[in-house]
């Protein structure tokens, strides 16, 4: 049995069958999402004889860090392997003068959306990981580094929508376990509109992030194969019974590529599509990967987007690259050793 991923009534419910009290099911919760160890000897306000039969049925994880990478601005990138000998990637990414650390999650290995600037689909798809892999990831950075993690993005390997149940239980741990209130949680998606109808109906205090990457269908069918089964005009419908259903405001995610779909027309047609969605626009400069030609845009062609865009009365940030020197940074995941 492996007591990562376990509630803290699972964990009762196991003192119980030890015949012990609920008391120690509370200590090794504790020894577990707060302190982040990976053994049970490390659980030393436990009796002796109470470790050594809590040994004999379980352990606290079956999750290792095959390889790490730290990144000169101090991004870390972590290959996990699983048991079965799959491997996900997850980045830790600290930002100057700011407490927070933020942990990007993997939620499948691989992916089957195969975006065309992104290293991960390019692999192909695997399988879903299930919750209790999810949050192993984040276990993972808090045993290595001894830090808590404060906030979490789903922008890792893999579709979360498209393994949702297991990205919303392992919300649900996040929030109940590692107490990381929901409002520092983002869920990323390619526009599954099945999921973002799924999500409209929940009371979810999550942030929803869509990466849109373009304003036309055409265009964006050229990076995201996903735009013709969801295309454009169907997702916006979706995404305003989410804003209407939920009040929430949306992120809009968009990569900036050189040449592509960071020209001055583009940005007036992204401002079009946008005008009467709720929401905040995230622009990420391109990151480079050998599987293809795509290029950076320059310094002044990303600032003249954003301007047209903030023209429009959107709130528009740049995204600082985290991680590019160690194929961290978006779109770069692969998932290999
Ligand atoms: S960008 Fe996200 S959805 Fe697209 S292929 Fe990569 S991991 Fe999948």
């Amino acid at each position: 049995m492996i007591l990562a991923g376990m509630s803290l009534e699972e964990l009762e419910d196991l003192t119980e069958q030890l015949h012990a009290t609920k008391f120690r099911a509370k200590q090794i919760h504790n020894w577990i999402y707060s302190k982040s160890v990976s053994s049970i000897d490390e659980m030393t306000n436990l009796s002796k004889d109470f470790r050594e039969e809590l040994k004999n049925i379980a352990s606290v994880t079956d999750t290792k860090i095959k390889i790490k990478q730290v990144s000169k601005d101090g991004t870390i990138k972590y290959l996990i392997e699983y048991p079965d000998g799959e491997c996900v990637e997850t980045v830790l990414m600290r930002f100057d003068n700011r407490a927070n650390l933020t942990a990007c999650v993997s939620s499948q290995v691989g992916c089957a959306v195969n975006c065309s600037f992104c290293a991960t689909g390019k692999g192909g798809f695997k399988r879903n990981l299930n919750y209790k892999e999810i949050i192993e990831q984040v276990l993972s950075i808090q045993r290595d580094t001894g830090l808590k993690v404060t906030n979490i993005v789903f922008m890792g390997q893999g579709e979360p929508l498209l393994n949702l149940d297991n990205v919303l239980k392992a919300l649900e741990i996040f929030n109940n376990d590692f107490q990381i209130g929901a409002r520092r949680i983002t869920i990323s998606t390619s526009g599954i509109i099945s999921g973002i109808n799924r999500l409209a109906e929940m009371d979810l205090q999550s942030t929803l992030a869509i990466s849109l990457h373009a304003p036309t269908h055409e265009l964006r069918r050229e990076l995201m194969p996903i735009e013709n089964k969801y295309p454009l005009n169907e997702l916006k419908t979706a995404l305003k019974n989410y804003i209407d259903k939920t009040g929430r405001r949306i992120t809009i995610e968009y990569i900036l590529i050189h040449g592509f779909n960071d020209t001055p027309p583009v940005a007036k047609e992204l401002a079009h599509f946008l005008k009467d969605l709720k929401c905040n626009i995230n622009l990420i400069p391109y990151n480079s990967v050998i599987e293809n030609d795509y290029k950076k845009p320059s310094n002044s062609d990303i600032m003249k987007f954003k301007y047209l865009l903030e023209h429009s009365g959107k709130k528009v940030t740049v995204r600082l690259e985290r991680g590019a020197d160690i194929d961290a940074a978006c779109g770069q995941l692969r998932g290999k050793v």
